[in-house]
Order: C-alpha cells, then sequence, then structure tokens
C-alpha cells in the first residue's frame, strides 16, 4: 500500500478533505468531527444521569404513548432504559467497546471494569483522550460511530420516541449497500443484500439514519 497519502488527506470519519494543518498534523479525523463527538460525550453524561433516576423512569414511562393508544405503560421503553442504564448498557459499550481499544493502543494497563452506573467515569476517560484518539488512532471512525449511535439512542429514549419503532443501519460490508431496519432492542439481524450477521454489540456500532442526519 504506497497510497497512505490519499487515505490521510479525507477524515475517515466524515471524508470530508483535511485541512493544511490538519493533514500536517497527520490526522485520521478532523476537528469538526473530534468537536461533534466530544459534544455527543458530554449530552451522553447528562442523558443517561437523567435517565438513571426513579424519575427518569416514569417520565419516559408516561411520555410515550403506548400500543394503540393504550394506558399500559409501554414496557419496551422502560426495558430500554434499563437495558441502557443496566449492566452491559452505555457504560459496558463504551468501555470495553472503545476505552480497552484505546488503552491497548497506547500501552496502558487495562481499566478495571466499571460500575454500569460510572457514567462519569466512562465518558471523562473517552472526552480525555478523544484529541489523541482522532489525530492518531486509525479505527477512530468506528469510535465516532459507537458514540452517534448511543447518543441517538438516548436521545430517542429521553423524547420519548417510541423504541419499538423500526430505523435503519446500514451495512458496514465494504461495497454492500444493504440496510438493515432494527429497533432498539434488536439483538440480532441479518444483512439480506450480503448475509453478513451481526449481534447486538456490532448492531450498536453501525452507522444508523439518525447518524446520517446528525452528520
Ligand atoms: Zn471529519
Ligand atoms: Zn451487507
Amino acid at each position: 500500500m504506497n497510497d497512505a497519502a490519499d487515505l490521510i488527506a479525507k477524515c475517515l470519519s466524515c471524508r470530508h478533505p483535511m485541512w493544511d494543518s490538519e493533514i500536517q498534523a497527520g490526522r485520521y479525523a478532523c476537528y469538526r468531527c473530534e468537536d461533534k463527538a466530544s459534544e455527543q460525550l458530554h449530552a451522553i453524561r447528562g442523558m443517561f444521569k437523567r435517565l438513571n433516576t426513579a424519575d427518569g423512569h416514569e417520565k419516559v414511562r408516561g411520555g410515550a404513548s403506548g400500543p394503540t393508544g393504550s394506558k399500559e405503560p409501554p414496557v419496551p421503553v422502560r426495558l430500554a432504559v434499563l437495558n441502557a442504564t443496566g449492566p452491559g448498557g452505555v457504560v459496558a459499550q463504551l468501555q470495553s467497546g472503545i476505552e480497552d481499544s484505546w488503552r491497548r493502543a497506547l500501552g496502558w494497563q487495562m481499566g478495571r471494569t466499571r460500575h454500569h452506573a460510572d457514567i462519569d467515569g466512562a465518558t471523562t476517560f473517552l472526552i480525555n483522550n478523544l484529541p489523541w484518539a482522532c489525530e492518531r488512532y486509525d479505527e477512530i471512525a468506528d469510535d465516532l460511530r459507537t458514540i452517534a449511535s448511543i447518543h441517538g439512542r438516548l436521545t430517542g429514549l429521553e423524547t420519548g420516541e417510541p423504541a419499538a419503532k423500526k430505523f435503519t443501519a446500514y451495512c458496514k460490508t465494504t461495497d454492500c449497500h444493504g440496510e438493515l431496519q432494527i429497533t432498539l432492542w434488536t439483538s440480532h439481524a441479518t444483512c439480506a443484500t450480503c448475509g453478513t450477521e451481526y449481534g447486538k454489540t456490532e448492531l450498536a456500532g453501525l452507522m444508523t439514519q439518525y447518524d446520517q442526519a446528525a452528520a
């Protein structure tokens, strides 16, 4: 591969051409993407804390209308909030999905597994090391997508958007333009175009229609 210059001339995340200063710094992701991810991480911290309270659970329960306008609490929405704030939720996704890889790339010791409510610790680590990752970490694009996807998911929960609503995620197989219709708690899906199977963790890392709208 001798096209390294081509590869770094565009932001790996938004694919926009880099500014001269960004090229000279040898960055993988542009400043704009770095700023956006930093804002999203701050927002994730705030939304997580609001959702992770009895009030938050009540608000979500009352905020979204149940199926066919019934008075029943929309159980799936509550489950989605518990999913996001509980064990294996957002904190675990940020730590095992992003922080651990950054620590490996930096040659740092692995951190102790964070408590599932330690959103301060999880987001602070990422916010502090985001400038390094955007400049020096060549797999940053996947991580920025994961951050955007978690941000979209929490925004949907907080605004009471029914979690059952299907949305489009884009297959990440190279040259496959397949689309997957999933909900917030889809745990497994297969791309109908190329046959790639995605588990819950991989689904969370896919670019979605919300990421595109936010781009
Ligand atoms: Zn960019
Ligand atoms: Zn595909």
